[in-house]
C-alpha cells in the first residue's frame, strides 16, 4: 500500500532500526518504546490486522521472527510479551499488521 508507513519500512523505502528480516517479515525497533526491548514484527505484504485473511505461511514466518527477535534481544530465557492491537477499541493506530514484542523488564499484571 503506497501510503503505509510500515510497508515503506518493511521494504527499505525509509530507514529503520532493523533487528531481523527474511523474505516475508521485517522486525524493527518501535520509535516510542514502552519497555527496554520493544520491537515490531510486520509482514512485508500489507495486511490491515490479524483478521485480514493473513496466509498461514506469513503467520508462521511472523512467529519464527518473534523467536529470532527474542534471541537477538536477549529475552528468550527471561520472557517477553507479544501484543497485536486489533481495531479501534484496542487502540490500533497503524493499520498494517504488527506484533509488539516487549521485554527486558518484569511486567505487571493489568489487562493481561
Ligand atoms: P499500535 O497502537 O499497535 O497501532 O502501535 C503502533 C506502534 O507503531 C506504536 O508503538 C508506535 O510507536 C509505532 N510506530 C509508529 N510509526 C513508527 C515508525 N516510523 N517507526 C517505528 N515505530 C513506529
Ligand atoms: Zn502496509
Amino acid at each position: 500500500m503506497s501510503d503505509c508507513i510500515f510497508c515503506k519500512i518493511a521494504n527499505h523505502e525509509i530507514p529503520t532500526s532493523l533487528v531481523y528480516e527474511d523474505d516475508l517479515v521485517a522486525a524493527f525497533r518501535d520509535m516510542n518504546p514502552q519497555a527496554p526491548v520493544h520491537v515490531l514484527v510486520v509482514p512485508k505484504e500489507h495486511y490491515t490486522n490479524i483478521v485480514d485473511e493473513v496466509p498461514a505461511q506469513t503467520l508462521a514466518a511472523m512467529a519464527h521472527a518473534v523467536k529470532e527477535v527474542a534471541r537477538i534481544e536477549g529475552v528468550l530465557e527471561s520472557g517477553f510479551r507479544v501484543i497485536a492491537n486489533t481495531g479501534e477499541d484496542a487502540g490500533q493506530t497503524v493499520h498494517h499488521l504488527h506484533w509488539h514484542v516487549l521485554g527486558g523488564v518484569h511486567m505487571s499484571e493489568g489487562m493481561l
